[in-house]
């Protein structure tokens, strides 16, 4: 009797802890996971996030065609199936909802997202966020108005997602957009960069749909000089992060142009600071090996891009440490009042957490400038490059590792290092692995886009599921 009357009491102060004990949990155990090499101060990894994901095998197909491609060259004869997407995505999100804890950000990935009917697309979104995961659709941006509405509003008209992530992809390297099938710069692109983004502020304003977009871009040689300025030219388009992937010889061979290997990691992102018109301080804050990632967050305020925390000042670094120790598994998406509860309730019990954060965002004003910030106010911007890795490193690198033998060759075994860092992951329940996006590509997408060629030829066979798949959707939720 006694319990029954304390249950609702015990749920509410379970509600009101700063971190749920599932989610430290999780953090714990891919803290653990992680090798002795990246577990610096800096690491994000284990402390604020488990990593990454993405999804694999659902819809390889795309309508462009980039120079590289990370696809396997099997990717475009198999048909995009939205019975087959759900299932899938179910299938692998349950699966990292189980390894990894109850809340990450998981893209949804494999050739154009946008091939999915809206319905479908949609009704993956919902798929995934039932899985505890902040989904991020990937596409190249070349869809229309209507697709993005109906894909946003439900038959009724009204919304059935509050908020919509897509990155959008935007480089002179692919070819077949409509419109503009063989750019011969970046800057010709900068027209269907502001339409993406003008599609989503439409979205905001007439049904209040919110929405965080990305720009990614492939980096090759031939655009690597061309960097600065479309960051100067698409900087205040609405983009809240760019993110840069220097070109790897991944994927479909027949696409690879050029020698990708002349690009080292400093020059690419020399030309990103070009960009930005200041020093990225990536140092402050590591998501798993420096060699795969570099990240730098701020606010973008009026021309000037201001760092959140910069690395070169101690007192910033003293901020992230505390940041990192006391608000490891605080769910900032929480609904406001109870994220504000659960704030009260960790600053009363580690109470130098305030003076500590009230002097970082002094230092942040001061260096953005309090004049400045009244006039243009400020954006959160971050900037990011993810380097991909050759197959030819990873085939032998992955074979090693899953016998658990480092290489001797050097070369090889920074690859091992790297891939023993991942964080960004791929989930195959089948054979309880999660493999880092660089050996899906590079090992497994060529078998799965066969078997999927098989299973989703172009041309649908009769068979007894949705779409002719045999495959039955999983149950709304
Ligand atoms: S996918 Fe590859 S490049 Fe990216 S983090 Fe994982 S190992 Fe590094």
């Amino acid at each position: 009797m006694l319990g029954a009357l304390l249950a609702p009491a015990r749920r509410l102060e379970e509600l009101a802890r700063p971190a749920e004990p599932e989610m430290l949990a999780a953090l714990r155990r891919r803290w653990e996971e992680l090798p002795g090499h990246v577990k610096q101060p800096a690491q994000l990894l284990g402390r604020r996030s488990v990593g990454c994901e993405g999804t694999h095998g659902v819809f390889p197909r795309c309508n462009l065609a980039c120079t590289p491609c990370y696809h396997s060259r099997e990717a475009n004869q198999v048909r995009v199936d939205g019975a087959h997407t759900l299932v899938e995505v179910d299938r692998q999100l349950a699966y990292l909802r189980a390894r990894r804890g109850p809340r990450a950000f998981a893209q949804l990935i494999g050739g154009e997202v946008t091939l999915l009917s809206p319905e479908d697309h949609a009704a993956t979104l919902q798929v995934m966020r039932a899985h505890g995961r902040e989904p991020m659709s990937m596409s190249h941006g070349d869809f229309d108005w209507d697709y993005l509405r109906r894909l946003a509003l439900g038959p009724d008209g009204r919304p059935r997602v509050a908020r919509l992530s897509f990155a959008g992809h935007f480089d002179s390297l692919m070819l077949g957009r409509r419109d503009l099938p063989r750019p011969a710069s970046e800057r010709e692109l900068n027209p269907y960069r502001r339409r993406f983004c003008e599609l989503f502020q439409r979205l905001q304003r007439e049904h209040g749909v919110r929405h965080y977009l990305a720009h990614t871009m492939t980096v090759t040689p031939r655009n690597l000089e061309q960097i600065a300025q479309v960051i100067r030219d698409c900087r205040h388009m609405g983009f809240r992060m760019f993110s840069f992937q220097p070109a790897a010889f991944v994927g479909d061979e027949r696409r690879w142009r050029e020698d990708y290997r002349t690009l080292t990691a400093d020059l690419v992102w020399a030309q990103i600071e070009r960009g930005a018109g200041t020093r990225l301080p990536w140092q402050a804050i590591q998501v798993g090996d420096t060699r795969c990632n570099r990240t730098a967050w701020g606010l973008q305020v009026g021309d000037r891009w201001v760092p959140v925390l910069d690395d070169q000042v101690p007192a910033d670094l003293a901020a992230r440490d505390g940041f990192f120790a006391h608000f490891a598994g605080v769910d900032f998406g929480a609904p406001r009042a109870l994220l504000a509860a659960r704030l009260v309730r960790l600053a009363a019990r580690h109470p130098h957490v305030v003076p500590l954060g009230l002097r970082w965002a002094g230092r942040l004003v001061r260096r953005a400038g309090v004049g400045r910030l009244v006039r243009h106010g400020a954006r959160p911007l971050t900037f990011v490059m993810h380097s991909f890795m050759d197959a030819a490193d990873v085939r032998p690198a992955w074979a090693l590792l899953q016998r658990g033998q480092p290489s001797d060759d050097p070369r090889i075994r920074a690859t091992q290092e790297r891939l023993a860092a991942c964080s960004y992951v791929m989930a195959h329940p089948q054979t309880g692995e999660l493999v880092p996006a660089c050996a899906q590509h590079a090992v497994l997408d060529p078998g799965e886009n066969a078997a999927l060629r098989q299973l989703l030829p172009l041309r649908p066979t009769s068979g007894p599921g949705p779409a002719g798949s045999g495959r039955r959707p999983p149950q709304p939720r």
